[in-house]
């Protein structure tokens, strides 16, 4: 079986960028890149911070060039999900279904997901006035009023950073006590911009093509109301995709990968991890694509040490 220098698990701006840096040093990289191949960018609309792209663009055009600059220095790519590793070991052995991968080196890049409320009228408009990402789209909401759903530090943080935008900001918890830190509760607290709205659950995103309001449902009385909001930003965690890796890489508390130092290193030799599924902090296309290209640079070191 040949053994290939670099296999990367997952796509998305951390993967596809170590692919491009992998392939651009002769590293033949293949990209097991997921059966919903792209990552988070795919379900999102305009993007206007990455950088190079000065009129904007669209999420999934977006991850579409990071793919074609990879496969034009032959990356290759398999769009399904990865089943089993076996990571420990000088040759590490990739699964999926039947079929088996072995390379010197493996660059972790699966990603996370947003945790969302599960409505279908959430997914529907979701990049239509639904978001899930403050820093990436508070922009577009200058002047609106926005809610924000989510009672931990993520909701108070994004309802905080909305205030710079929205002419107001509703969080909408579904209990009557906040999850979030003292300082991150002060804080918000204090803000004019912001209002709670405590024991509350959306149950339904109400727009044909952008959101227009919300229907809301008191937690303990049943009671129904409504909210005029033309932005609803969902803020109620988010979940790494390491189920694959369970027991075999180190993670920390909240189960995202923990690297060493300031490098894209696991626990493991040769095994790296780089964008979403190692960072729960700054979560976005070009911190991805910046450890993405460190893991790539790692894995080159690794493979040329050893
Ligand atoms: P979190 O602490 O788990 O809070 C999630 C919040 O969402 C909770 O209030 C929860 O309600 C609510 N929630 C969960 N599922 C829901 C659903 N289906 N419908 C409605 N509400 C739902 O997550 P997080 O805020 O993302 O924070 C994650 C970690 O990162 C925490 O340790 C946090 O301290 C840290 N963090 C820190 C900062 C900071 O310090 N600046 C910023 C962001 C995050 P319940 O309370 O009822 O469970």
């Amino acid at each position: 079986m040949t053994v290939r220098d670099v296999i990367i698990i997952g796509s998305g701006p951390s993967g596809y960028t170590a692919a491009i840096y992998a392939a651009r040093a002769n590293l033949n990289p293949l990209v097991i890149e997921g059966a919903a191949a792209g990552g988070q960018l795919m379900t999102t609309t305009e993007v206007e911070n990455y950088p190079g792209f000065a009129d904007g663009i669209l999420g999934p055009d977006l991850m579409e060039q990071f793919k074609k600059q990879a496969a034009r220095f032959n990356a290759e790519f398999i769009t399904k999900d990865v089943t089993k590793v076996e990571l420990e070991g000088n040759i590490k052995k990739v699964f999926v279904g039947d079929e088996q991968y072995q390379a010197k080196t493996v660059i972790i890049s699966t990603g996370a997901k947003a945790k969302m409320i599960g409505l279908e009228s959430e997914q529907r408009l979701l990049g239509y006035g639904v978001s899930t990402c403050a820093t990436c789209d508070g922009f577009f909401y200058s002047g609106h009023q926005i809610a924000v759903v989510g009672g931990g530090d993520s909701a108070l943080e994004e309802a905080l950073f909305l205030t710079r935008f929205g002419e107001h900001v509703t969080v909408i918890h579904r209990r009557d006590t906040l999850r979030a830190s003292k300082i991150m509760q002060d804080r918000a607290m204090a803000n004019d911009k912001i209002s709670f709205a405590f024991n509350k659950e959306v149950t339904e995103v109400i727009g044909d093509t952008k959101v227009s309001s919300l229907k809301l449902k008191d937690t303990v009385t049943g009671e129904e109301s409504n909210l005029d909001v033309t932005g609803l930003f969902v803020a109620i965690g988010h979940t790494p995709n390491t189920s694959l890796f369970k027991g075999v890489i180190d993670t920390d508390e909240m189960d995202y990968i923990q690297t060493i130092g300031k490098s894209t290193q696991t626990n493991i030799e040769g095994v790296f991890a780089a964008g979403d599924v190692a960072d729960h902090v700054y979560r976005q296309a070009i911190t991805a694509a910046g450890t993405g290209a460190m893991a790539a640079i790692e894995a080159e070191r690794y493979i040329e040490a050893n």
